[in-house]
């Protein structure tokens, strides 16, 4: 066993025997761990084991089985994303898409980072849903998707109304349209938005405003492509889908 200190995400908790608890944190050192808690209920990591919760901890690390936390430091919680249920929602989902995107004990420092930050700007209240959709784009390579929303897989141009062929995997062109049949006939500004979605940053992010029908569509293309290629079925993912169908109805 090995002591580290890092950064790290809870991902969830949940009991074990009469008064443990496992425990699976993202770390930013060691990749995701599952962490063994004893006599929760005299522990001093109550607090800081709840999902989403962010800590410097300090911990022995068991390449073999469980971990253990030792200490921990300064604790970030999203407050916001914990009050709200929508958007609780959604951050709950794109981590359990870390969860199933990467094997146990893999560091993965960027990918770590990218979900602190897309956390961090749900919190501060930008679009949830948008930056759900850039963190599904953008987690795609680590299902070993790789897709191509830039430019037409026959001739290789770029900025045109494009459209997506599953046949090809990739963009057609207008000239090229007829080289499958079975095109998806999307609204072209789903890909380019998608294009940007790949390689956008997130200072650009705070400019991007998306109306709700165009929102309708990138949910759905994405939702298509996740099945097609990913055939992921999270229970966080269905709760979304009913839960904006019950919002619909509110409205
Ligand atoms: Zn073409």
């Amino acid at each position: 066993m090995q002591t580290k200190e890092s950064r790290g995400l809870v991902l969830f908790n949940r009991n074990y025997r009469e008064d443990d608890k496992l425990v699976k944190i993202f770390t930013e050192m060691a990749g995701k761990r599952m962490f063994f808690v004893k006599h929760i209920s005299r522990s001093k990591l109550t607090s800081v084991i709840q999902p989403l919760t962010v800590a410097d901890f300090l911990m022995k690390i068991n390449d073999a089985g469980l971990s253990y936390i030792d200490d921990y430091k300064e604790v970030q919680i999203f407050k916001t994303i914990n009050e709200d249920i929508f958007r609780l929602s959604y951050a709950s989902y794109i981590v359990s898409l870390v969860d199933a995107a990467i094997d146990d004990g893999l560091r993965d420092a960027p990918l770590f980072d990218f979900l602190v930050k897309t956390l961090e700007m749900m919190e501060q209240g930008l679009d949830y849903e948008i930056l759900t959709n850039i963190f599904e784009i953008q987690i795609l390579e680590r299902f070993g998707v790789r897709l191509n929303f830039h430019e037409c897989v026959f001739c290789h141009r770029i900025g045109l109304p494009f459209d997506f062929s599953y046949q090809y995997s990739g963009l057609l062109c207008p000239q090229h349209y007829e080289k499958d049949s079975h095109r998806s006939h999307l609204d072209p500004n789903v890909l380019y938005l998608l294009d940007r979605f790949q390689t956008i940053s997130f200072d650009d992010l705070k400019t991007i405003s998306v109306k709700p029908e165009m929102k309708r569509k990138l949910r759905k293309f994405i939702d298509d492509i996740y099945e097609n290629y990913v055939g992921l079925h999270l229970k966080s993912k269905k709760f979304i889908d009913d839960l904006s169908s019950w919002g619909d109805i509110m409205k």
